[in-house]
């Protein structure tokens, strides 16, 4: 099929079966779930169609669509620790201080004393804070964190909520 480009960059959100908002796919993705059965149309949200044409056939590609299948719901797993996802995080600040400069990684509760290497026991710290706490606790070095630190999200609810926020930019109705 011969698609004009200006459609062929649309992208389409794809829900999971429980109409949960899970990520955006091109339109060509979109109809081979549709076609092959595997994707429905999600109407109930809007009634927007991107039209493609080809030489003797116009598809009505709906904006929405929800999978039917149930296994299409990506497994997934909280991913180990690491460096740039943890001051990504802490947007790259100390979590003592706030300065951006010289970010280390801290153990709130050092090792030393059963802390462990995981997403809730780990924080950015500029080298001067973590070097001052030592092998203290925040308590102990009369240090206060800015935020507990907690482990990311499944990818899809940081989607969906990215969704329904911008639904709400819009102003739309649901
Ligand atoms: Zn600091």
């Amino acid at each position: 099929m011969n698609y004009p480009t200006e459609t062929l960059n649309r992208t389409i959100t794809v829900f999971s079966q429980n109409y949960l908002p899970i990520s955006r796919i091109n339109i060509r993705r979109a109809i081979i779930l549709l076609v092959t059965g595997k994707a429905e149309a999600l109407t109930s949200l809007t009634q927007e169609y991107w039209e493609v044409r080809s030489v003797n056939l116009i598809l009505e590609v709906p904006t929405h669509i929800r999978l039917k299948d149930k296994s299409k719901e990506r497994v997934w797993k909280v991913p180990p620790v690491n460096r740039r996802e943890v001051l990504k995080r802490d947007k790259y600040q100390c979590q003592y201080c706030g300065t951006g400069d010289k970010l280390t990684l801290d153990h709130v509760i050092p090792k030393s004393k059963g802390g462990k290497h995981t997403w809730d026991n780990v924080v950015t710290a500029c080298a001067k804070c973590n070097c001052f706490k030592g092998d203290r606790t925040p308590v102990q070095a009369g240090m206060v964190l800015k935020k507990l630190p907690t482990p990311p999200l499944h990818p899809s609810l940081v989607f969906a909520e990215q969704f329904w926020r911008h639904q709400n930019e819009l102003g739309v109705e649901h």
